[in-house]
């Protein structure tokens, strides 16, 4: 008889296969109140990884840390329209304190522009000032009506990059920077997800910015997830909080703004990226433990040898986990590292110690072969490495055969609702036809220009929209 699958096939049913394995991978569980996560220490080491990679990223774009508080007096998010307006109904709102009625209700943040521009206003006075480029690492509140663990919960884990710039070019500038040269470039080299960098259109922008700059990749089952995003503020929440700044000329002038934000959602694209059917596979630039090496039985110098080699690995730079745990069966020990993706198992018992090899197993590449104790230094980081292009091709192939080029809206949307992106002429399109694309719960997930770049504005000459329905 046939072993009963660990997790609900993909092909069976994809949300299901999902939510298995999230479980049984052990990287979270839900919280007691709807929409909220609880994290588990193995999903919350990749969490910080990326948040490690990405911090360094942030910093060497010139922004620094800094902390600002989770309650905002509600009065704040009403001085910018648009921003109340589309964060009002998923706002958790405070209203008493210390068992009283607070005079004024406090919003618990959703994200910070204001309360980080009514420090702005105060900290920038002269041209001297700026740019001024900060970076908070928190967790924001949005009230979702359609939680999923890691892709959209209520309370997410974060990093908010805001900045403040004399010109509308050197913040427009330093928005595409960090879309394409810190987002982009940490989810293509570390995460291994072939992201499609583009432009929201009016429709999808963030609310209070002039433009919305997004990262959007294609999940195992067609779908589109919106990996981050960056956005222009120009000059909107400067005006409400007065954010201005004395010129070189001696003239009173508005700041220029930007934002941008990544999530814990980025686990969940992992999930959905690279799982399969036996679990995770996580990228090795990414992961916290990329070895693991194993004794499969409980002999004393099977375990010594498990642990020096162990030790060897670590001294050259892998980030291993000696797996001694013999009380367990192998197989359920090895079923487990595979369930959470941990690129290459050596395995090691008596009979591989006799031959001085052990079996070198690979959860990305595949396939299981014998290689000689000594060589396992030389050769591991090759596979590393040739496991992590892998990935990467994978999720770009996927993309390439599921993406079609189509001339009409109705063509797009079939595509859309049969698991695929389509790619049509923006100005074929337009505002209406994407209104209508949201009648199938399909939408436009971005607009790229035809050579890949991103283009300038909506309107510009060649613009292509890429249709999808999305996470
Ligand atoms: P925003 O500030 O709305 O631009 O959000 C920044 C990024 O956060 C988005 O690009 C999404 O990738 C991610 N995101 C938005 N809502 C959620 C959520 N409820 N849970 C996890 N990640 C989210």
């Amino acid at each position: 008889m046939a072993k009963a699958p660990v997790l609900t096939p993909q092909a069976e049913d994809f949300p299901r296969w999902y939510q298995d394995l999230i479980n049984k991978a052990e990287l979270a569980d839900n919280g007691p109140v709807r929409g909220t996560m609880v994290i588990r220490p193995y999903g919350y080491g990749l969490w910080e990884r990326m948040q490690q990679d990405m911090d360094l990223r942030i910093k060497e774009s010139g922004a620094q840390n800094a902390y600002f508080p989770l309650f905002i007096p509600q009065s704040y998010l009403t001085r910018e329209a648009e921003h109340v307006e589309g964060f009002a109904p998923e706002l958790a709102v405070v209203t008493h304190g210390g068992g009283k009625q607070l005079e004024e209700p406090v919003v618990v943040r959703p994200t910070s522009e204001t309360i980080i521009n009514e420090y702005f206003s105060k900290w920038v006075q002269s041209y001297r000032d700026l740019p001024l480029l900060i970076n908070q690492w928190a967790n924001v509140v949005r009230w979702e009506m359609r939680p999923r663990l890691f892709l959209r919960t209520s309370e997410f884990l974060w990093q908010e990059g805001h900045t403040a710039h004399a010109t509308y070019e050197d913040a427009r500038d330093y928005a595409a920077h960090i879309h394409r040269n810190v987002y982009e470039a940490f989810m293509r080299d570390v995460l291994a997800i072939d992201v499609v960098p583009g432009r929201k259109t009016a429709k999808e922008r963030f609310a209070g910015a002039i433009n919305t700059l997004t990262l959007e990749a294609m999940m195992g089952d067609g779908k589109a997830l919106q990996m981050g995003t960056s956005h222009e503020l120009g000059q909107n929440f400067a005006k409400a909080f007065d954010t201005t700044y004395l010129s070189k000329e001696g003239k009173q002038e508005l700041v220029w703004q930007t934002s941008w934000g990544s999530t814990t959602r980025m686990i969940g694209a992992l999930v959905m990226s690279h799982g399969d059917d036996n679990g995770l596979r996580v990228p090795p630039r990414l992961a916290h433990i990329q070895v693991v090496v194993m004794a499969i039985k409980g002999d004393d110098t099977v375990v010594a040898k498990v642990r020096e080699i162990g030790d060897r690995l670590t001294a050259a730079g892998i980030r291993v986990k000696v797996d001694d745990r013999t009380d367990t069966p192998f197989g359920r020990r090895a079923v487990d590292w595979e369930l959470k993706g941990i690129p290459v198992r050596v395995e090691i018992g008596p009979r591989d110690l006799e031959n001085g090899t052990a079996m070198v197993a690979r959860r990305i590449a595949g396939g299981k072969e014998p290689v000689a104790l000594d060589a396992l230094e030389a050769l591991l980081p090759k596979l590393l490495e040739e496991d992590q292009e892998l990935l990467l091709t994978q999720s770009r192939e996927r993309r390439e055969s599921r993406t079609s080029e189509v001339a009409t809206l109705e063509e797009a949307a079939e595509v859309a609702v049969g698991g695929g992106w389509a790619r049509i002429p923006w100005a074929d399109l337009g505002p209406e036809g994407e209104e209508k694309l949201g009648e199938q719960s399909v939408s436009v997930r971005c607009l790229v220009a035809e050579d890949g770049s991103v283009p300038v504005a909506d309107d510009a000459p060649g613009t292509v929209a890429i249709v999808a329905r999305s996470y």
